[in-house]
């Protein structure tokens, strides 16, 4: 018998306290329908730490969390934190930067039965996520965007040989194991020709060790292009952190928008399911919002700790969840208002749940 999973649950803010219950409801379906055994492990994060136990992310979380498989983490509101607390800290970067999740996965795939601007999109975008632009991963000390005047303004962008290799591989593991067998490496290495020119010599060298994906290059503002006018062409996709950020937003609104936009963290040893919508305040407590994007994070995590611990119950655990959340959204089941439906985020949830327990195995 192999181990158990050791999980942890982390709620977040807002939203996150009624998503998070469907998502890890949804994979204890999934875990009890495959035999396979999962231990969760709730750990405090966020504005209900800093209630009950006076800091957002409480001492010793990343020693628990670093005995973990990985963790479901629900989207954190930081924007409404108490300003000028110390104890009072936006605990993603952390995270992030501590287990070195560096390849951000963000599917986005149509559902025929929803309102969208195509019905037929199935393609995953890995952006490189501890690098790039945003002024908190640019540097070790300070911050990658400085005022050396009133009126003037330097954003650095960093882009490393090893970053670039890290977050390709992952692009190229996951073209060859759980999709299509095509990448596409998304760059403008004809202007930043030091930055996107290293990327992009990166994913070269490894498209030599890849040689069964069909591997291609389109330039960022082309691929812009492409993107909306024919996204069915597109597989995988492996970009760098800015333009995997705008692109993946974009592709979620190709599909029906953030409601079904989920997304999976990885680093070296542990991956982190975050769906990537915010916190959404102006919904939270009302029980409307959208489950799926969590559910399908929490998917994304067994599917990748399936393939990583060689755990086959794991990666059928990961496939039922799959066809059970198409199951219900393609029937209209139980359809939360985003998606132009009337059901709640616990009716939606359990509609995936009951899927999963009554799936064929
Ligand atoms: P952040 O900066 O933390 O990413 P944001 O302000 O950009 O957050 P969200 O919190 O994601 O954005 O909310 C954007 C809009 O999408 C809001 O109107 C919100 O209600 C809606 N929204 C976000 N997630 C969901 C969901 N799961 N279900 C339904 N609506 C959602």
């Amino acid at each position: 018998m192999p181990a158990p999973l050791a999980i942890g649950i982390l709620e977040g803010d807002d939203i996150g306290l009624e998503v998070v219950p469907q998502c890890v409801k949804a994979m204890r379906a999934a875990a009890a329908r495959t035999g396979l055994a999962i231990e969760w492990h709730p750990v405090p994060i966020g504005k209900k730490a800093l209630d009950d136990l006076g800091h957002t992310l409480p001492p010793g979380t990343l020693e628990k969390l670093d005995t973990l498989d990985g963790w479901v983490l629900g989207p954190i509101g930081h924007q409404a934190y108490p300003k000028g607390n110390p104890a009072a800290i936006n605990p993603h970067p952390v995270l992030r930067k501590h287990f070195d999740l560096f390849a951000n996965i963000r599917p986005a795939k149509s559902y025929p039965g929803l309102p969208a601007v195509y019905k037929d999109v199935d393609l995953v975008i890995v952006r490189e996520n501890n690098e790039g632009f945003p002024p908190d991963r640019n540097t070790y000390m300070g911050n990658g965007e400085f005022r050396p005047t009133p009126d003037m303004t330097i954003s650095i962008r960093l882009v490393t040989r090893e970053g670039s290799r890290k977050v390709a591989r992952a692009a190229f593991d996951l073209a060859r194991t759980r999709r299509r067998r095509k990448l596409t490496a998304v760059h403008k290495d004809t202007v930043f020709k030091l930055g996107c020119g290293m990327f992009a010599e990166e994913c070269r060298a490894l498209a030599r060790e890849y040689p069964d994906i069909a591997y291609g290059e389109v330039l960022v503002d082309t691929f812009a292009m492409k993107l909306v006018m024919k996204p069915q062409q597109f597989d995988v996709i492996v970009t760098t952190n800015t333009f995997g950020d705008i692109l993946s937003d974009a592709a979620a609104g190709l599909v029906g928008g953030l409601g079904l936009a989920p997304a999976l963290s990885a680093g070296p040893q542990r991956a982190m399911a975050q769906a990537t919508h915010g916190s959404a305040p102006d919904i939270a407590g009302r029980n409307i919002a959208n489950p799926y994007a969590m559910i399908m994070s929490g998917q994304m995590l067994l599917a990748w700790l399936g393939h990583k611990r060689s755990e086959p119950r794991a990666v059928r655990a990961s496939e039922l969840m799959e066809a059970a959340a198409d199951r219900v959204i393609r029937e209209a089941r139980a359809l939360t208002a985003d998606l132009g439906g009337k059901a709640t985020t616990v009716e939606m949830g359990e509609a995936i749940a009951a899927a999963i327990a009554h799936a064929p195995l």
